[in-house]
């Protein structure tokens, strides 16, 4: 089969930028009663900066800018290239000697020496780092704010927070109005935590978010919505999403996303507008009523 995408519907279907696998596609499309919607880069714009960098008690900010970093530098997520953009401003990153990326955690290696330690309080655990209740509050507060938060760790002890933020997509709220219009149950699907899950649901209108979910876990939170005998499209962007987006039944990707995504989609939203999802399936309807 040839990978290439064909544009459907000629006319409407190119109009709204849809890139369009085959002809079944809009077919599978009318029975979709639930839409899954990633939250990084698929309802934000996934274009992270940092806002804040708060030390523990007893350590300066600059390190943990520094240290979190450099290691960040080695690895890809939205969240490690705000962190090692805003490092490098302040000065030349320290190399990296070791380098693990744990998926949906965060990341550990040496760095100057240091086992360092940056993701989900969970991850840090795992390295025997407890975080104390000063700075597990701190994080709470400025998740609840909207920002994703990551620890902070070296050699054994909790050195600090970074906060990232990332903008709400101006079409969001708007694409989420669309699918309800069309009688559609929209769910914010996400690896981060469940207060900065709901602060973004809250911003564009959606009630239902499954939060916390490891990115070799996505595919199975749409396995078991079908399972409940629901009809499920997914919106998806990242490497992280290609497996929940290979098992939808409809699985949308994000033009501006990885080819990795793309690939895995039915359909793809050439300019990365959330409204596309609401118009592809609207189409679908339209045409198929067209058609009989
Ligand atoms: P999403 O599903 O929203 O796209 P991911 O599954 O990629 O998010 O990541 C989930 C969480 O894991 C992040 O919110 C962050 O706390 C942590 N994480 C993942 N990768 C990194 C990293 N490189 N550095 C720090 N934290 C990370
Ligand atoms: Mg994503």
């Amino acid at each position: 089969a040839t990978p290439t995408a064909l544009l459907v519907g000629s006319g409407r279907g190119a109009q709204l930028g849809l890139l369009i696998k085959g002809p079944e596609v809009l077919e599978n499309t009318r029975t979709v009663d639930t839409v899954l919607l990633d939250k990084t880069g698929t309802v934000t714009t996934g274009r992270m900066g940092v806002a804040d960098v708060i030390p523990a008690a007893g350590e300066s900010r600059d390190q943990v800018l520094a240290l979190a970093g450099a290691l960040e530098h080695a690895s890809a997520h939205p969240i490690a290239q705000a962190i090692a953009t805003a490092a490098e401003e302040a000065g030349p990153l320290a190399p990296v000697e070791s380098f693990e990326d744990a998926a949906g955690l965060g990341v550990s290696g040496v760095v100057d020496g240091h086992a360092v330690v940056v993701g989900r309080p969970k991850l840090l655990q795992d390295w025997g780092i407890h975080l104390p209740d000063t700075l597990l509050r701190q994080m709470y507060d400025a998740e609840r704010a909207g920002a994703t938060v990551v620890a902070v760790g070296w050699d054994g002890a909790a050195r600090g927070l970074v906060a990232v933020e990332d903008r709400i997509k101006p079409t969001s709220a708007e694409a989420v109005r669309r699918l309800r219009s069309l009688g559609l149950r929209p769910v914010l699907l996400t690896g981060d935590n469940e207060t900065v899950a709901r602060a973004v649901a809250d911003r564009v209108g959606i009630d239902e978010v499954i939060a916390g979910v490891l990115p070799a876990d996505k595919a199975a939170v749409v396995r078991r919505l079908q399972e409940q005998g629901r009809v499920v499209a997914m919106v998806g962007d990242g490497v992280n999403d290609a497996a929940a987006l290979a098992q939808a039944d409809l699985g949308i990707a994000m033009g501006t996303g990885t080819d990795v995504a793309i690939e895995a989609s039915d359909l793809t939203i050439v300019r990365g507008d959330l409204v596309g999802a609401a118009d592809a399936i609207r189409l679908s309807r339209s045409t198929l009523r067209t058609i009989k």
